[in-house]
């Protein structure tokens, strides 16, 4: 079932070597589901030091029995079977026990079709997850109540899986994860971006939306939707345009979320380099190569179709933007039909080169047909004499 031969190595070995053993959790699931897997977590009955002993290279991780284990090209993690109890920080286990059986690892996971084992040969399904991949659910293993109350970081799960998988969290797992909403705020904010931006990134952002409605997310600048979030489903798959629609939908803080959520001060001024455009008056040619000029914060056929889902108004720019692509006018100086080597022919230097590139872009900019050697040469000559 699970097509990764360097899982089925390990397995192999764990297995010829007396231990019970079994790939779990996202491979298992998305092998199922005929989808690319992530990355491949192993389990087995035994010891972390039992496991490490059979392959060379391997490390311990963290203080949860996880062993690392590289096997060609990647690196697996090897677990050994475990429980987790007493979770009072609302995020990590109290007490983490070596556990007896497979069925006992499976409970203390999130989802039932996160919790199926396959040992080579067989699945092992005690909480019905085949069924409910079929029906496209999302339920927690156990009362969702205390699931949820145990570790946060579930709920965001629960949304992201719902996004990326095209589910539907059944309705008591659903309900319990809006109740215990208000517990995001202990997550550390790189966890927190993680899911979020796998979330933005998956089939369905739009399922987003009851957790935001909550205000769970508001610490990070994320307010409740006033209007419908389906227009995220229609997005190009980039990171950038997908959080940028999410805060100009919500009206969100743009500053705090950054900050909060540990986004690059780049990230932040192409976020605003975005907004900067979409509320830019563009209906013709000239104002569609000057906002190109001053940068969208992204590669324009995409921004424009972000823009697009988010304002049907905008569909104004296509004719533009298909006769700016039949075209190729120019809309940076590496686009000038002039090199910047010819500049320097001319005597200029240092800064005036980069200087002297700008003005002839500033006149392409207003008239395409400047943009010609012999004319933009006798531009740059006559920009020079005048300084
Ligand atoms: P993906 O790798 O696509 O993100 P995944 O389900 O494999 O999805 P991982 O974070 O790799 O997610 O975790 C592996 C498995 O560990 C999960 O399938 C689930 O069984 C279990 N798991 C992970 N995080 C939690 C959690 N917070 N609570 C309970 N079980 C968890
Ligand atoms: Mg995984």
């Amino acid at each position: 079932m699970i097509q990764d031969a360097g899982a089925l190595q390990i397995l192999n070995r764990l297995q010829a070597n007396g231990m019970e053993a079994y790939v779990v959790g996202g491979a298992v699931r998305d092998s199922l589901l005929g989808r690319p897997f992530q990355d491949v977590d192993l389990a087995a009955k035994a010891s972390p030091g039992q496991i490490a002993a059979l392959f060379s290279g391997a490390r311990f991780l963290g203080r949860f029995g996880t062993v690392q284990v590289p096997m060609g090209q990647k690196v697996y993690e090897v677990t050994c079977f475990r429980t987790e109890s007493g979770y009072t920080d609302a995020r990590h286990p109290d007490q983490v026990c070596l556990a007896q059986t497979i069925r006992q690892d499976l409970s203390r996971r999130d989802f039932t079709v996160n919790a199926m084992a396959w040992d080579g040969e067989r699945l092992v399904d005690p909480f019905l997850g085949q069924k409910d991949l079929q029906a496209r659910i999302l339920r927690c293993v156990g009362d969702p109540k205390r699931r949820f109350c145990e570790d946060s970081l579930r709920v965001l799960r629960l949304f992201r899986f719902e996004s990326q998988l095209d589910f539907c969290g059944e309705a008591e797992t659903q309900a319990a994860a809006l109740l215990f909403a208000k517990n995001l705020a202990v997550l550390p904010g790189s966890r927190v971006r993680e899911e979020l931006v796998r979330a933005l990134m998956g089939k369905r952002p739009s399922a987003l939306e009851p957790l935001l409605a909550t205000g769970a997310l508001l610490a990070f600048g994320l307010p409740g939707p006033k209007q419908s979030l389906a227009p995220l489903d229609q997005l190009p798959q980039n990171t950038l345009l997908r959080v940028w629609a999410l805060l100009h939908l919500l009206g969100g803080q743009r500053a705090l979320f950054c900050q909060s959520l540990g986004f690059s001060k780049k990230f932040l001024e192409n976020l605003a380099a975005l907004s900067r455009a979409f509320f830019a008056d563009c209906t013709t040619d000239l104002a569609l190569r000057r906002l190109l000029r001053q940068g969208l914060g992204g590669e324009p056929e995409q921004v424009f179709l972000a823009f697009c889902a988010v304002d049907p108004g905008w569909n104004r720019v296509w004719p533009c933007w298909q006769r700016q692509c039949r075209h190729r006018y120019a809309y940076t100086t590496r686009m000038l039909a002039l090199r910047p080597a010819s500049v320097v022919a001319l005597g200029a230097r240092g800064e005036q080169v980069g200087d002297i590139l700008q003005k002839l872009l500033d006149a392409v900019i207003e008239q395409p047909q400047l943009n010609e050697p012999g004319k933009l040469f006798l531009m740059a000559k006559a920009l020079l004499n005048q300084e």
